[in-house]
């Protein structure tokens, strides 16, 4: 599962960028059907539209834009715009050709990454520029109020999307991180294993599975009562992150069940890692109050789809149901 803020993200700027090189595409056959001379930019005019076309269909209708299709859109609508610009000065047509230039900043600041955005701004801006100034009878201030335009339009844009990446990380954030213990949450964790899988598969290791479930927490919730049961939640969790590296994915799974996932070689290292967190817990709660502990299961395998990262933890669940049976306060990890 994608998260869905994502998701409609990247849509967003699909959508941008088709609907950038159909108005591009758009205006170069608007320009064509005007008849015009000379006859060769007229066959520059339609290679530009075509191209352009094929775009808008390729993004929109296929819902896919990777950053050098994006990018290699956007040079083909500045192409077209300046080709429409220079080549049929000095009528108004060019004017047009400028506000092409315009609208393809502003989408490149809204949909591209910095370094791209600033280069077909920049580039924007000198076409633009050039192409007004040219054709214009006070050349220089017709250039300094199109620039202006231009980068006004530009950081307005930005500051937006700037703004709106900020809103949508902290929601993305919270939606994926459990309130109590700031671990990654059931969706955290179907968000986050898979990139560690990946990275499992790239160093030749494997994805270790640890489950872990506190030990008759109930009777600790019902001897000291429920706010001292969420603390020994955070304990519990913060012993775990303690003995865990930066790259491991500590979940709560609910209740009083955390998962761990880690990349290790094999199931000797999960397993000496397992009583490694096991032995953080029982030192975690500062007396009086009793030690708590976990109860231990552990799984190896992949988690590059949904239904592997369920099969791996019910796995690890089940072993740890069996570290239950065995007298809790222990790791369980079949071989
Ligand atoms: P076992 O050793 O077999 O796991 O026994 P247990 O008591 O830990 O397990 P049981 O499933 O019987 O009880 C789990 C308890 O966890 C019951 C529930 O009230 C408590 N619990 C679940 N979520 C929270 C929470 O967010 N805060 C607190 N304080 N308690 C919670
Ligand atoms: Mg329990
Ligand atoms: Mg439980």
């Amino acid at each position: 599962m994608t998260v869905k803020s994502a998701t409609t993200y990247a849509d967003f700027r699909t959508l941008a960028l088709g609907v950038l090189a159909l108005l591009a595409g758009l205006r170069s056959l608007l320009v064509l059907v005007i008849p015009l001379d000379p006859a060769p930019l007229n066959w520059i005019m339609l290679v530009s539209a075509a191209a352009l076309l094929a775009l808008f269909a390729v993004t929109v209708l296929r819902r896919q834009i990777s950053e050098p299709a994006g990018l290699a859109g956007l040079w083909l609508a500045l192409g077209g715009a300046v080709v429409g610009g220079v080549g049929f000065a000095p009528d108004q047509l060019g004017d047009v050709s400028c506000f092409t230039i315009v609208s393809l900043v502003v989408v490149a600041v809204a949909v591209l990454k910095v370094a791209a955005a600033v280069t077909t701004t920049v580039v924007g801006l000198v076409a633009g520029a050039a192409c007004l100034g040219l054709r214009s009878e006070a050349p220089v201030q017709t250039a300094v109020v199109f620039v202006g335009m231009v980068i006004t339009t530009s950081v307005v844009v930005g500051m937006l999307r700037s703004f709106l990446a900020t809103e949508r990380d902290h929601a993305l954030g919270l939606a994926l991180t459990d309130a109590l213990t700031g671990t990654v949450n059931r969706r955290g964790m179907v968000d986050r294993v898979p990139a560690l899988s990946d990275l499992a598969d790239r160093t030749g290791q494997q994805l270790g599975c640890l489950v872990l479930d506190i030990d008759c927490f109930k009777a600790i919730n019902d001897r000291y009562g429920h706010p001292y049961g969420d603390r020994v939640l955070v304990e519990v969790a913060t012993a775990i992150g303690a003995v865990s590296r930066r790259s491991d994915v500590l979940v709560r799974l609910g209740g009083e069940e955390f998962a761990l996932f880690v990349v290790v070689p094999g199931a000797d290292e999960l397993r000496m890692l397992a009583e490694q967190v096991r032995v953080a817990v029982a030192h975690q709660v500062a007396p009086p109050h009793p030690p708590v502990t976990v109860s231990v299961g552990g799984s190896l395998g992949s988690g590059g789809t949904d239904e592997a990262v369920a099969e791996l933890v019910a796995a690890a669940d089940a072993a740890m149901y069996q570290a239950k049976q065995a007298g809790r306060d222990r790791v369980v990890i079949p071989a």
